[in-house]
């Protein structure tokens, strides 16, 4: 495990986490979560699980899914709200998958507008196109084709790197390089968020 300073006691943190598929955004979102004792939030997986259940939601998104393209950014604006409505999330969380396009970043300050609250860092997690590749095909989940593979790189470069610009705007953002072993990657961000308080 990563060797760095317990968080602060009664932090809350709201963190947005960006990264192409195979950056490790999963990771580091469960390990930031740990860290600090607020709820990883992945879209993907959520969205995953209501495929499995079968439930309204999950039909509706089950062949954009397998795809490799991207949910409506309306459904998607559903499904955040209600989870950052819940209680857990109150005094933070690391959202991992979401916001994916410019329209969800809107719905996003829209959403944290009405809780109130507001974001407190957005972390882009770097990492070379051949190394995502790499990646990518030495994981073994179901829906990790190479054509759904290629088509989700795709679908980042267009749809959501532009929310790098959109962020730095904003000063929100940190950018980390992710081609480092976990736990480096984890003390870059510890040390980017924190930073930014001071
Ligand atoms: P990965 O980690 O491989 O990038 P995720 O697990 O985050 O993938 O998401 C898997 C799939 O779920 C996406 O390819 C997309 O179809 C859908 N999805 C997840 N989050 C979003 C989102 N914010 N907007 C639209 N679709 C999403």
């Amino acid at each position: 495990m990563a060797a760095v300073a317990e968080p602060r006691s009664g932090d809350g943190r709201r963190l947005v986490l960006l990264g192409p598929p195979g950056s490790g955004k999963g990771t580091q979102a469960e390990l930031l979560a740990r860290w600090a004792g607020i709820p990883a939030i992945s879209t993907g997986r959520m969205l995953r699980q209501a495929v499995r259940s079968g439930d309204s939601l999950g039909e509706r998104v089950e062949d954009v899914m397998a795809s490799g393209d991207l949910v409506d950014d309306a459904t998607m604006a559903e499904v955040v709200r209600g989870r950052l409505g819940a209680t857990d999330a109150a005094r933070g969380f690391v959202l991992d998958g979401y916001p994916r396009t410019l329209g969800q970043a809107r719905d996003l300050e829209r959403i944290l507008d009405d809780l109130p609250a507001h974001l407190d860092a957005v972390i882009a997690i770097e990492v070379p196109e051949e190394e995502l590749v790499r990646r990518a095909l030495a994981r073994q989940r179901a829906d990790d084709t190479t054509d759904v593979i290629r088509e989700r790189l795709r679908v980042y470069h267009r749809e959501t790197e532009p929310l790098i610009d959109h962020y730095r705007g904003t000063e929100l953002l940190s950018e980390v390089d992710g081609d480092q072993t976990i736990d480096e990657v984890f003390d870059t961000i510890v040390a980017a968020i924190d930073g930014e308080e001071s």
